[in-house]
């Protein structure tokens, strides 16, 4: 049913039936509590202005599967039920989590700042990499803020090509195990720059008894069973939920947003909640659904003052999406890896273009620790043949590493959305050239840092695993902020040229995505825009 409708339509319609509830208005709606909407919310709660946060899923059930890869990769038991549709039209199950804190229930917490080139505009083989509309300097302070609501560990400095930083992180790096701490010491000997790679857990290595991290292996795509990741339910969510101010609504499922007849106000919100529909109203409207479903949203609220979707006039909501060109490397050792917690470590020798003309090719960070059974999640036609105890020698052999390049936006790499609200993708890769080049600079690593010495292989053996179109972790891009209205979505303040009232604060707000994990420039933007809202609402 689409409704379009003054107030008292809808009152209207809920007497009816048809319309099953409406509420007193909110000072501020946002839809989606992951790393952009929960954030947005923690960051103006204090305001005490009225806040309705609409999520689609339910809390993530804390139970022993958590910790397990059989369910976790094999059974792909917190993946979604979604079907989305590639460009041929082919199904496929996009690995997207829909719970309180979104994505970063799963997350591997990795938690970096885009380096100060990433703002500029970057040539690769490809086509440039866009400038963004705000500066390195103008995101600073909200990095800063970022890194010290999730908890970061990290050491500021290390690496030679991060930004100027206010303020150290406000906990130690996480300290290498033996294995990962010969690889930074081989590294460094050869005349790399390895660092401790930023990581948000609740982890004190000082005083281990008081700490709620474990340091277990089961961090980078999994849940986590003791609610030691900084994700964001646990740092942005759960905090809110005694507030008088603050209403958490779950299992509602934004299917459309209502204008004004002009086109220039959002004056209702309506989702599915247990099989009915409701409506709810608000002064700011804010789309945090993530990088699919924003656009999702928008293109599915069409109306006479915006036939291509909700603002949508300059034909750039869906377009533009980015998801990293990334690849999974496991490096067999012959001697075992011990290491529990591996993701210590990171490397961008080769995020910048060299001073010998080199392009800029991207980042080098150590992964969650293999086990046998994410092998055969990951990987199911690679290994089916092979039996479980192989797998398990392999995994205790292997040295983990992911590999990232920059993704260039596209306007024909798009989501779009058929007559049944169906997402379908059309996605190409780009920047291959330079993502091979990576993989070949990581290979040369090896052998001169003697992993390759020690294969247990005859030959030099790497699985290495590219991230297919259902991987969309890291996806972005879809409605991006600019200055120009005709080239872009949002302004610099994350607000929709075309509405006066709509917001976007997810990871759609990307004009191009840099070559680390995007979820601290999700979190750091959602306070930038927190704060401009806040002053906005008085
Ligand atoms: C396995 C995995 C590992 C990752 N590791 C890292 C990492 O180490 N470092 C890093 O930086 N990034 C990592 N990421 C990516 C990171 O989690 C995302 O970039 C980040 O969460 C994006 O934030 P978002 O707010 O755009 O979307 P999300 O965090 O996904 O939040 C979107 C929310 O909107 C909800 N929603 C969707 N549609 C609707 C609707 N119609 N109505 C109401 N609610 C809706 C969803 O349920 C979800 O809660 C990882 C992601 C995954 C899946």
């Amino acid at each position: 049913m689409v409704l379009h409708h003054p107030r008292w339509v809808m009152y209207d319609l809920r007497r009816l039936g048809r319309v099953d509830r409406m509420t007193d208005r909110y000072d501020v709606i946002i839809i989606g509590s992951g790393a952009g909407g929960g954030t947005l919310a923690h960051t103006l709660a204090p305001s005490g202005k009225r806040i309705l946060l609409l999520e689609r899923g339910n809390y993530l059930p804390r139970e022993m599967a958590n910790w397990d890869p059989g369910p976790v990769f094999v059974d792909g038991r917190y993946i979604s039920a979604d079907t989305w549709y590639d460009k041929s039209g082919k199904p496929f199950q996009p690995q997207v989590h829909y719970y309180v804190g979104g994505a970063t229930k799963m997350y591997g917490a990795a938690l970096y700042r885009l380096r100060p080139a990433d703002f500029g505009e970057i040539k690769y083989s490809d086509g440039v990499s866009p400038a963004w509309p705000v500066s390195y300097a103008d995101f600073e302070p909200f990095y800063t803020r970022a890194e010290w609501l999730y908890q970061v560990h990290g050491c500021h400095g290390e690496d030679p090509t991060e930004g100027s930083w206010s303020r150290q992180y406000p906990w130690p790096a996480v300290s290498h195990e033996p294995r990962v701490q010969q690889i930074a010491d081989d590294l460094a000997a050869a005349g790399y720059h390895p660092f401790h790679a930023p990581c948000g857990i609740a982890l004190d290595e000082a005083d281990r008894a008081a700490s709620t991290c474990i340091r277990c292996a089961w961090c980078d795509g999994y849940p986590c069973l003791v609610h030691a990741k900084a994700d964001a339910e646990t740092i942005a969510v759960r905090p809110l939920l005694g507030l008088p101010n603050v209403t958490l609504l779950t299992g509602a499922e934004v299917t459309r947003l209502d204008t004004d007849p002009a086109g220039r106000e959002i004056t209702g919100v309506q989702l599915l909640r247990a099989g009915q529909q409701e409506i709810y109203a608000g002064d700011i409207v804010v789309l945090a659904a993530g990088a699919a479903n924003t656009s999702r949203i928008l293109l599915r609220s069409a109306c006479d003052a915006h036939p291509g979707g909700l603002a949508n006039g300059s034909d750039q909501v869906g377009r533009n999406y980015m998801f990293h060109n990334s690849k999974a490397v496991a490096a067999l050792a012959r001697e075992p890896n011990e290491t529990v917690y591996q993701k210590t470590l990171g490397l961008n020798d080769f995020y910048l273009a060299s001073d010998d003309g080199r392009g800029p090719l991207g980042n080098l960070q150590m992964l969650g620790k293999s086990n046998a059974m994410a092998m055969k999640g990951e990987e199911p036609k690679l290994t089916r043949l092979a039996p479980r105890w192989s797998l398990d020698e392999v995994a205790r052999h292997s040295v983990d590493f992911w590999l990232t390049t920059e993704d260039l936006p596209r306007p024909g790499n798009r989501v779009t959305v058929d007559d049944r609200g169906q997402i379908h993708l059309s996605y190409s890769a780009t920047n291959q050239t330079e993502a091979a080049a990576l993989y070949g600079e990581v290979k040369t690593i090896f052998d001169k840092i003697g992993i390759a010495a020690h294969h247990v292989l005859d030959k030099n053996f790497y699985m290495d695993m590219s991230i297919p179109i259902a991987g969309v972790a890291h996806q972005a891009g879809t409605c991006r902020f600019g200055k120009d209205p005709a080239s872009s979505v949002l302004d610099s303040d994350c607000k929709a040229h075309e509405l006066d009232n709509l917001y976007v604060a997810d990871s759609s707000f990307f004009p191009s995505i840099g070559a680390v994990n995007p979820a601290l420039t999700v979190i750091a933007n959602a306070i930038r825009v927190g704060d401009h809202l806040a002053r906005r609402l008085g």
